[in-house]
């Protein structure tokens, strides 16, 4: 069954309407993929420069939303090598010409696509070339839109968060979601290093960070320090 190309929210708590969509960002969720991987197309509505975050799979689909948009893709950045989010950023690189960004701790785990295509039965994608590794520190931007890289290991080494501080917005990969954190039970997961990215890395965001998790609904940085059974402290 398909889902709703947007993500809608379960929990009235969160915030609504243009709070959630702040104004000069474009900003459209469409799930992909068997293992519906929340893909991310954010764009300036003035430049229309644009990054694409977890580009898994239906390209076409996303090619459809930068068209819809007029927009230019200037990045292409991968949260963490499972193939549910990278499956089809080479299909992307080849149409927008826009560089793979990912940090270098997973580049391990980028080697092994193929083995993460027989755990959920999909054909193996073409290899995967990066043009460049982000981390903590550094700064992603598209036009006047700038995305803060926090390396946040743990569901894997080298799994990273976008933070938009202008937006107050968090595309959390596989890190955080809502009511659950990443699983830590593949390769390169670590539970004690999950737990503390989430403790030093993302609960030290403001509590009114909508938080875009790479799978299922929106939730916000308060609602998850409140009630997320993982975070809440005993
Ligand atoms: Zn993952």
């Amino acid at each position: 069954m398909k889902l709703s190309p947007c993500v809608t929210l379960r929990n009235p708590r969160v915030p609504r309407g243009n709070d959630l969509y702040n104004k000069p960002m474009i900003h459209e969720i469409l799930p992909v993929g068997p293992l519906q991987c929340n893909c991310s197309i954010i764009g300036d509505e003035t430049t229309h420069e644009a990054m694409v975050i977890d580009p898994g799979d239906e390209i076409e689909d996303i090619l459809g939303i930068i068209r819809k948009h007029n927009l230019q893709v200037k990045q292409i950045v991968i949260t963490h090598a499972h193939i549910d989010h990278v499956g089809g950023a080479m299909k992307l690189r080849a149409a927008t010409g826009a560089p793979i960004l990912l940090n270098q701790n997973d580049y391990a785990l980028l080697k092994m696509l193929d083995v993460q295509a027989t755990w959920i039965g999909v054909p193996p994608p073409e290899k995967v070339e990066i043009d460049r590794s982000v981390s903590t520190g550094e700064l992603v931007t598209a036009g006047s839109l700038t995305a803060q890289i926090l390396h946040t290991p743990g569901h894997t080494e080298g799994s990273i968060c976008l933070y938009f501080p202008a937006e107050k917005k968090l595309i959390a990969g596989d890190t955080l979601f809502a009511g659950s954190i990443g699983r830590t039970d593949l390769p390169g997961g670590n539970m004690q290093k999950i737990l503390r990215s989430l403790h030093d890395t993302v609960l030290t965001l403001p509590d009114e960070t909508v938080v875009v998790p790479g799978h299922g609904e929106l939730t916000t940085i308060g609602e998850e320090r409140e009630t997320n059974p993982f975070l809440v402290k005993r």
